[in-house]
């Protein structure tokens, strides 16, 4: 069994001395994979002096140094990229192949396009007879979800340390592979002591590190529930806030626009790592003549895709992450199955490997808008349909639920998709199947949170204006 048993502090790793652990288990074969061992209070003040006391240095080392370092970490990581993959599969369910590209080469290559942001950002700026400069927010506290652990980090970590802010990370206890990889990335690029400081531990260090008087910022992404908490502890002295939290996206598809395409993207879109993302389009809204032939198509894309092993290629469909995640998702499709809902897939019976944290792809037809399926984050492969009458309809229903976070439109034209479009609360929408772009913003309306991730717009969250007039 892995112990996961140091932090990183001040450039150096340090034992954890709580005796506190969490067991991690292989998502597909459920033996134990390992201990992760969580930190206290203690740790966390230790680690917020380190990063309070690298900040002077690390902001007069001047961007470009600090891209360099950025560059020196992905490639860091690509050299163990290979683990990491692997890590990361087995922790939290994804096929192989796709974690390769997903949960690895994807945020290696945001280290790089973060770093190239130093030769584009104009941290200074002329306004009036103001001079006005992008400055670092200061020390960062970064808390980071499991479901794709790299990648999280990453949209926190590249764009803090580029805009000269010092960081303390709090990685999910439930996926520490990541955390891992990265501690020894940032060892074999050289980052100095105490620009980033990893603290291992549960919601006791999170807690610690939102409340401490020496942090400036909280970036979280995780959970709504846990992220409402963690803004209004922040609030307390005025932490800046940045929020990613969870989704109930939606894909609308409008007349006469191709519904076999809209059906075998949405399908890729909800089950994508067993429906374990924020993101995931987990509600198709079609009009009710286009239900037919939508329950059709369905049918014939779920039974396409192979439920199995990770490691095999031919699996599109892992486990969960742990029993608890299986549990809750099952409880979900007890309640649909009490709404009595046309089940189009899966169910509570369908077939699953003997072992491993599997759910069968599952979709419910004809879903109440007011149901807790139609309007709460389920975080496992269910999908909802709910059927329109009129256009203004399916808005209403998209827009219908507490949070924003994604949408996709299926349209006749561009032109149309994007009317329906600009009239959808959501951060992220792509029409006609357009595919995801990493220096576009990321990030939600309503209580999918506050602020955004993602090229520019995620480096300016690290950076606060500060504005001096001259005589002129
Ligand atoms: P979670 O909210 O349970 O935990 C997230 C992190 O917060 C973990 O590191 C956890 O240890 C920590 N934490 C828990 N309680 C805390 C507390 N009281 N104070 C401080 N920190 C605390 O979420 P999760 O189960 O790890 O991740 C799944 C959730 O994350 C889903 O809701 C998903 O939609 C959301 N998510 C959102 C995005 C996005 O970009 N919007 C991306 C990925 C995941």
């Amino acid at each position: 069994m892995i112990q996961w048993n140091e932090h990183l502090i001040n450039g150096a790793r340090r034992a954890v001395r709580e005796g506190r652990t969490v067991r991690i288990h292989d998502a597909a074969t459920e033996a134990p994979l390992g201990e992760v061992h969580l930190g206290n209070a203690g740790d966390v003040d230790e680690a917020v002096e380190a990063a309070r006391l690298a900040l002077p240095g690390w902001q007069q080392m001047g961007v470009d140094a600090r891209a360099a370092l950025l560059r020196a970490v992905a490639d860091a990581l690509e050299s163990m990229g290979q683990d990491l993959a692997h890590g990361i599969s087995r922790e939290v369910g994804m096929p192989l192949k796709l974690s390769q590209r997903i949960q690895v080469e994807a945020p290696i290559a945001a280290w790089r396009a973060t770093a190239a942001l130093a030769d584009t950002f104009s941290f200074v700026s002329e306004v009036g007879n103001s001079r006005v400069t992008q400055v670092p927010v200061g020390v960062v506290a970064a808390i980071t979800p499991w479901n794709y652990p790299l990648h999280q980090i990453t949209g926190k970590l590249a764009p803090a340390l580029l805009a000269g802010c010092t960081v303390v990370l709090k990685p999910s206890e439930l996926a520490p592979a990541a955390s891992a990889g990265l501690m020894a990335a940032c060892e074999r690029a050289g980052l100095p002591p105490g620009v980033l400081n990893i603290v291992l531990g549960d919601a006791e260090v999170g807690h610690a590190l939102v409340t401490h008087p020496d942090v400036h910022m909280v970036s979280f992404t995780g959970s709504t529930a846990v992220g409402r908490k963690v803004a209004a502890l922040a609030a307390g002295d005025m932490k800046r806030v940045s929020m990613e939290l969870g989704g109930k996206s939606a894909a609308m598809v409008l007349p006469g626009a191709d519904l076999a395409r809209a059906v075998k993207a949405t399908v890729a879109s909800c089950f994508l790592n067993s429906g374990q993302t924020c993101s995931a389009i987990t509600r198709l809204i079609v009009s009710r003549e286009d239900y037919p032939a939508c329950r059709a198509l369905l049918a014939e894309a779920v039974a396409g895709m192979r439920m199995g092993d990770p490691a095999d290629a031919s699996t599109r469909i892992g486990p969960l992450l742990s029993a608890l995640q299986r549990e809750r998702v099952l409880a979900h499709i007890a309640e649909a199955e009490q709404g009595g809902f046309d089940r189009i897939a899966g169910g509570p019976d369908a077939p699953v490997p003997e072992h491993g944290y599997f759910v069968a792809p599952t979709i419910y037809g004809n879903v109440a808008p007011d149901s807790r399926l139609a309007n709460e984050e389920v975080f496992g492969p269910v999908l909802a349909v709910l059927c329109y009458e009129t256009v203004e309809d399916a808005i209403a229903l998209a827009n219908g639920t507490r949070y924003g976070l994604a949408a996709s439109v299926w349209a006749v034209d561009e032109a149309s998709g994007e009317a329906v479009a600009n009239a959808l609360r959501a951060g992220q929408v792509d029409v006609n199947g357009a595919r995801f772009n990493a220096a576009a913003p990321f990030g939600g309306f309503g209580m999918s949170g506050v602020g955004r991730e993602g090229g520019v717009y995620g480096l300016e969250e690290f950076l606060e204006p500060r504005a001096i007039q001259f005589p002129r």
